[in-house]
């Protein structure tokens, strides 16, 4: 099961936000979104959407919950400060959509500082969680091995920028002694059926699916008004680890729901109902594309796509870059589902 934790996305996140954890991060910012009195949108910015998770906090008379947690952990502990600071109520929940690290990872920081929080998994991700307590130890390794080389490399920079760079390691060294402290504990709820949550005056519905991945948690509120949906709706989708049948499905459920006016992503911005529309076309046109073509290999498969779709997602470099990345996985994963 580990090779699933180490698509090429996931590779080239890690890299990236190694390097950002030693960036200065004020030009990546989470931006918090007011979408009601009780819902905010902590939207990822722009330049890293693809490589990191929106998150969504949602607040009761009684109860706080927070929906995903962010895969740069440094992120995570601004996150905490912001949220000791303005909740009112305790955080009560934790709810992880699904196993992809820029959503679950992070839990493991705010299951340190909220420990009264009760961590909400799908049931079939409940049954592989050692699995995904190991990758959390697996991404220190990691990040510690990135430190070692960039200390070995200090010496290379220019003399006046290397004070500058020492400060930056060892303030990455005190955060990895810190995060090897913390475990992703074990969940306390698991969802198979539909279960309703009561914040104080503000009642959720957590369901479960098996669509973006084998085991995915969206959320309702406001009587089916906002919808909290992950990676499921997001609108170029990563579908490496998709089952296309169950997602296609849910997402054109979704897309004719009259009651949604506002679906919150797992990547990028807030959309409607009808923008869903983009990644119904995207998985069909690669399930359809697989189907008409048994005898072509991936490369093949790759080149005679539908070219609309690279237009599609031209929108800027960022997207250009994650498309055919996105595209490839997608290929892959409906040619082996076959
Ligand atoms: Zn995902």
């Amino acid at each position: 099961m580990t090779h699933y934790f180490y698509t090429p996305v996931k590779l080239i996140a890690f890299l990236l936000l190694s390097y950002l954890a030693f960036a200065a991060n004020t030009a990546t910012a989470t931006q918090w979104h007011t979408i009601s009195a009780n819902v905010q949108f902590l939207e990822q910015s722009s330049a890293l959407r693809f490589y990191d998770s929106n998150q969504v906090l949602i607040q009761g008379d009684k109860c706080a919950l927070m929906f995903d947690a962010s895969g740069d952990f440094a992120a995570v502990e601004a996150t905490v400060t912001q949220l000791k600071s303005t909740l009112k109520t305790p955080l009560c929940y934790l709810v992880a959509s699904h196993f992809h690290d820029d959503h679950l990872l992070g839990m493991a920081i705010l299951q340190h500082h909220f420990p009264n929080a009760q961590l909400i998994v799908h049931q079939q991700l409940a049954a592989e969680f050692k699995t995904l307590q190991k990758t959390y130890t697996d991404k220190l390794d990691n990040y510690e091995k990135s430190i070692e080389l960039s200390l070995q490399r200090v010496s290379e920079q220019p003399a006046a920028q290397q004070q500058q760079w020492r400060d930056k390691l060892n303030l990455a060294t005190q955060r990895l002694l810190r995060w090897r402290q913390y475990q992703l504990q074990a969940p306390n709820i698991q969802v198979a059926e539909p279960l309703t949550l009561e914040l104080g005056n503000y009642p959720v519905t957590i369901n479960a699916y098996q669509a973006h991945t084998h085991a995915d948690l969206t959320l309702s509120a406001e009587n089916n008004g906002i919808l909290v949906a992950a990676d499921i709706v997001d609108w170029l989708p990563y579908p490496g680890h998709g089952n296309f049948a169950n997602w296609l499905k849910v997402l054109s459920q979704l897309h004719h729901d009259k009651r949604i006016k506002v679906i919150l992503p797992g990547h990028g911005g807030a959309l409607k109902a009808d923008d869903l529309r983009q990644p119904l076309r995207f998985l069909q046109a690669i399930q359809a594309h697989v189907a008409a073509h048994p005898q072509q290999d991936l490369l093949q498969l790759e080149q005679s796509f539908n070219p609309q779709f690279a237009k599609d997602y031209q929108i800027d470099e960022i997207t250009q870059k994650a498309y055919p990345l996105f595209l490839q996985a997608g290929l892959k994963r409906a040619k082996q589902s076959k």
